[in-house]
């Protein structure tokens, strides 16, 4: 009899929170190392969503809830969806998790079964491919170029569409890329499922993080008939700085929230009860501080991306959202390190860690091995300092 269940034979632990771990260990041993693993905001949550934890503690409001979320915070999430969207939900159709990765997990439980396909297009997060196998489906792979802004085009999708495929995934803006969906090729997507009989999951996390004007659109929001078909997995945590809080939200049919429902109750319960509170007071309270944080960011996305792009032989993407840039140092991988070779994108970034002491989290991991993404939410100060040792170190190669 061996000990571990078959599911958990190919299961890593996940990668990004693996890096940012070693860089924290080095840290501990007095080793000043320059971190762009981390993928929340280096911000504080808003005063206002901490004042409102604090009195629904004070308040006592610290018993279980309803699992699938207190009525007051799905009003908000709907409301949310009005007012951003112009989406109208039932209560019914909407169920709040511990974190969007919850979200996510929980719905593949619900949705998936051994046979079906789920379409992935990469460079994509690193938790979806194991969330998708962990419920017994299979994730496809759905490659796209840099030079296409990191997006597919209707016909590369349909190649890979068959009667199996259960559904298509969509994060946009997209950790690891920052690429982003205008509404007209959303449109196209959206025929697509319809003609086929798909569904799609929108990862919609990173919403609210979008750079010289970008007009975020939902593709559920193009048509009764693509929303009865969309799920829309969303959440506090990058947009309010609320990572830790773990609260995150679901939005589709009634039958498949249902079914997440089901789940939640025979596993986590609800979501904490203070967190939920404060989720309210963040998506209805005043939102000037999330303006803030998105100027923040633009900043030093404008500086890390001119800083990358005048490295020699590296190419890096200007993101239209979330906080990450992912650039192209597949030019350096021939190259070598007192006689070691640089192998790929966990070779280089290995490198970076010892050699540069910066944490960077490799491509590979996100299914596209030329790149390494790096998080820009972080100081200034330390990305002009990591970015000086980055190209520092890689002028020992040769
Ligand atoms: N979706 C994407 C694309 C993410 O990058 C993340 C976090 O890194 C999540 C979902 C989940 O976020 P959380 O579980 O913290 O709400």
């Amino acid at each position: 009899m061996t000990i571990l269940a078959r599911r958990t034979k190919d299961l890593k632990p996940s990668p990004t929170l693996a890096i940012n771990a070693k860089a924290k260990a080095m840290q501990a041993q007095g080793i000043k190392v320059i971190s762009f693993g981390a993928g929340e905001p280096d911000f504080d949550t808003p005063q206002n969503i901490k004042r409102a934890a604090v009195k629904a503690i004070e308040e006592g409001f610290t018993k279980y809830t309803p699992v699938a979320g207190i009525v007051e915070l799905k009003d908000a999430i709907i409301q949310k969806f009005q007012r951003d969207n112009q989406l109208s939900y039932k209560r019914s159709q909407i169920i709040v998790s511990c974190g969007g990765k919850h979200s996510f997990y929980n719905l593949a439980q619900a949705i998936f079964d051994k046979g079906d396909e789920v379409v992935v297009p990469a460079p994509y997060w690193v938790s979806y491919p194991p969330m998708i196998s962990l419920a017994q489906a299979t994730p496809v792979i759905l490659e796209t170029k840099e030079k296409n802004g990191f997006k597919f085009a209707p016909g590369d999708l349909k190649k890979k569409v068959n009667k199996k495929t259960k559904a298509l995934l969509i994060n946009s803006p997209s950790n690891p890329t920052g690429s982003a969906y205008t509404k007209e090729e959303l449109g196209k997507i959206a025929e697509i499922a319809i003609s086929n009989g798909f569904f799609v999951i929108s990862d919609e996390i990173y919403e609210k993080i979008v750079y010289d004007g970008f007009k975020f659109v939902s593709i559920a929001s193009l048509g009764e008939e693509i929303k009865n078909r969309t799920i829309i997995v969303h959440g506090v945590a990058k947009t309010y700085a609320m990572t830790g809080w773990r609260i995150g939200y679901t939005a589709g049919p009634e039958e498949i929230i249902s079914a997440m429902d089901n789940i939640q109750s025979q596993s986590t319960s609800n979501p904490n009860s203070i967190a939920q509170k404060a989720s309210v007071e963040a998506l209805t309270g005043p939102q000037d501080d999330v303006g803030k944080m998105v100027s923040a960011f633009d900043e030093r996305r404008r500086y890390i991306v001119d800083r990358l792009n005048k490295i020699p032989g590296v190419t890096c993407y200007n993101p239209a959202g979330a906080f990450y840039v992912f650039p192209n140092f597949s030019s350096y991988y021939k190259k070598s390190y007192q006689g070691k070779k640089i192998a790929n994108s966990t070779g280089l970034a290995d490198f970076f860690l010892d050699v540069a002491r910066v944490a960077v989290v490799p491509g590979g991991e996100f299914g596209a091995d030329s790149f390494e993404r790096l998080s820009f939410a972080t100081s200034m100060e330390d990305i002009r300092q990591g970015l000086d040792r980055i190209e520092e170190s890689l002028k020992k190669l040769s």
